[in-house]
């Protein structure tokens, strides 16, 4: 055998080890019940969401007519309500279950909060609101305070109502305009209705036998508890030193969580089921030599940049952080191009080489930080790269080297077994805490529209799940024929990308920019074609790249739906550079697939020449 062909021998044995492994340590924790295993906190246990940042007040039910409506106060509806005010529409609505602006980063408050994205592309209008957050990775309460400066600098907590839930949507086809009803009785019209409520909103729980017996102290980390816990984001949780304290979860949470409990507890109890992978985050205050450097249009610049690289444009990185250095991994798995000079074949098994190298080496960093041999070992990741979302901490490692820090692996028995009054059982072991804190996750992509929760009738009160008995039926992902004027913020039918705010930010853009075209030449109604919709759903089924063979080698968890292998809707697999390119060239065009001009508009759109000249 020559040296390159035991060298590639070598290789395929390497991976061939590695992919059995991967297999055993997936089956292991394999659960019957996939998706179904978790508790709702919509109902019974609607303690663990409720809101304990802002009293709930009561009021008067509103009954009034604003120009347009948002639902969802987080960055996608800040950015649409901005583009909105920008576009010279009068009166702007922001609508949300929280007592205030700023979604994720509004009900995420845990201590060590941080963005995992570089907040100089993550944090959105950073030129426009005249601000330079103070470290690449902002802290968590500094991004929340930016969406109340957003909201403040677009004036948009003029008509904003919070604590208020959209109940049901109806079209009022004679009025061209839509009727909403909330769960405090208010009844509000709008001509434009957006929704922008979030993939990841209502917490949820593990299914665990029991949970509702644990008498202790308990709550989930987007509800956080600093009267129980003592401090703040920034940590100092002083009044747990004489506490036993249990955290299940190590997602991307409890990375950021488990230093500062491991901190303060008098003892910690990490209950892991799956471990993350943990790369080097390499936080640091803001250069301001560097920023003073910055010229305007700098902000634009950096998240295409961003975008573009982890889409595979030959582009040189500014951002240069754990996300771009490994945007061959995840680009065939989330979206983008891949190299097509390589047969089908070669390309997967390249990628699957260099997923391994990098695993390699995520592995072998547990074991240069962790002390003890058997904890480092449980910490290790056994998947590809992709199959979770990357996590990224210089202390979530190190803590594990506390003496009051201890790892409890519960893969082999499926997660906890059992909770009792007062303690949490895992297989025949019984550990007593004072508290359990749940950094268990979200429930995936219910938004009310979606999942029937808010029920929406359109054109002749036709329901929209039974428009999308089928299947979601849209026009580049806003838009429904017979739901006028009605427009959907989220990955649904078209692009994704680990920079989510970044797609909110074209999204409302898009949006922003059909209305401002619709009051412009007069049209009442913006309503894709039955056909234009069409024509864009056959586009998403033909472009859309199936991911279910690697899904279905992946741990389960919320990226491959428990290992079931449903990963939700589809999105436009070219990827979100080629997408906001289409969408540009779109909006450079007539629109005519979308503007409706009847005769009521020709009307109004005379009369309004006629002021005009008047
Ligand atoms: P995840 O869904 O990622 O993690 C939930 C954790 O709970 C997992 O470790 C899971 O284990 C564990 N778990 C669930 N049920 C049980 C059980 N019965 N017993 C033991 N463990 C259990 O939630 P996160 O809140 O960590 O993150 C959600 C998402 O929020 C992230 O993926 C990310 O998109 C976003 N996020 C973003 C941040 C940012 O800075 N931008 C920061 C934090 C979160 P298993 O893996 O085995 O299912």
């Amino acid at each position: 055998m020559t040296d390159h062909a035991q060298a590639a021998h070598e290789q395929v044995e390497r991976l061939r080890a590695l992919r059995e492994k991967y297999a055993q340590e997936r089956d292991r924790r394999i659960r019957p019940d996939g998706a179904t295993q978790y508790r709702s906190t919509l109902g019974e246990y609607g303690y663990y969401a409720k809101d304990p940042y802002t009293p709930r007040s009561d009021r008067e039910p509103l009954r009034d007519r604003i120009e347009a409506l948002v639902i969802g106060a987080g960055f996608g509806g800040l950015l649409t309500g901005a583009g909105l005010r920008d576009a010279g529409i009068g009166s702007i609505r922001l609508m949300d279950e929280a007592g205030d602006v700023g979604g994720t980063w509004y009900w995420n408050r845990y201590p060590g909060i941080h963005c995992d994205i570089e907040s100089y592309v993550y944090m959105p209008l950073l030129e426009e609101t005249g601000y330079i957050p103070s470290r690449r990775y902002a802290p968590g309460e500094e991004i929340r305070q930016h969406a109340v400066r957003i909201a403040e600098h677009y004036d948009l907590y003029r008509d904003f109502v919070g604590h208020t839930r959209a109940t049901g949507l109806a079209w009022d086809e004679d009025a061209a305009e839509w009727i909403v009803e909330t769960d405090r009785g208010d009844v509000f019209r709008a001509r434009y209705m957006i929704t922008s409520s979030g993939t990841l909103t209502q917490p949820k729980l593990p299914g665990i036998p029991g949970i509702e017996r644990f008498a202790g102290h308990t709550f989930h980390t987007s509800r956080w508890d600093y009267a129980y816990t003592g401090g703040d984001a920034d940590g100092d949780l002083t009044k747990l030193a004489d506490k036993r304290v249990a955290v299940v979860g190590t997602g991307a949470t409890g990375l950021q969580v488990i230093p500062h409990l491991a901190e303060h507890a008098r003892e910690l109890l990490v209950f892991q089921r799956t471990p993350s992978t943990v790369d080097v985050r390499d936080n640091r205050p803001t250069d301001p030599e560097w920023a003073e450097t910055l010229a305007p249009g700098w902000q634009r610049e950096r998240m295409d940049n961003f975008l573009e690289v982890l889409a595979g444009e030959p582009v040189e990185s500014l951002v240069d952080d754990g996300w771009t250095s490994t945007h061959e991994l995840q680009r065939s798995i989330l979206s983008g191009s891949v190299d097509g000079s390589l047969s089908e074949e070669d390309r997967l098994l390249r990628e699957e080489l260099d997923d391994a190298v990098k695993m390699d080496a995520l592995r072998a960093r547990i074991d240069e930080i962790v002390d003890d041999p058997s904890t480092a070992d449980a910490l290790k990741p056994w998947y590809r790269y992709m199959c979770k979302r990357p996590g990224f901490s210089d202390l979530y490692l190190q803590a594990f080297n506390r003496p009051n820090v201890t790892l409890v692996d519960t893969a082999d028995t499926h997660g906890i077994t059992a909770l009792t009054e007062t303690s949490i059982v895992v297989g025949e072991a019984e550990y007593e805490v004072d508290c359990l804190i749940f950094a268990t996750g979200f429930d995936v992509g219910v938004s009310g529209v979606v999942s029937g929760t808010l029920p929406v009738s359109g054109r002749g009160g036709r329901a929209l799940l039974e428009a999308w008995g089928m299947g979601p039926r849209t026009l580049h992902g806003f838009t429904t024929h017979g739901f006028p004027n009605l427009f959907q913020l989220g990955p649904m039918q078209n692009a994704n990308s680990v920079n989510f705010v970044h797609i909110l930010q074209e999204q409302a853009l898009h949006i922003t920019t059909v209305i401002a075209r619709a009051q412009q030449v007069g049209a009442r109604r913006i309503e894709p074609t039955a056909e234009a919709e069409d024509a864009w759903c056959r586009t998403v089924v033909a472009t859309s790249r199936d991911v279910s063979d690697f899904q279905a080698q992946c741990t389960p968890g919320y990226y491959n739906g428990e290992g079931s292998r449903t990963i939700g809707g589809l999105t436009y697999s070219p990827g979100p550079v080629a997408f906001h390119r289409l969408l540009r060239e779109w909006r450079e065009g007539d629109m005519a697939e979308l503007l409706v001009i009847d005769d009521a508009d020709e009307r109004v759109r005379e009369s309004a020449e006629i002021g005009v000249s008047a």
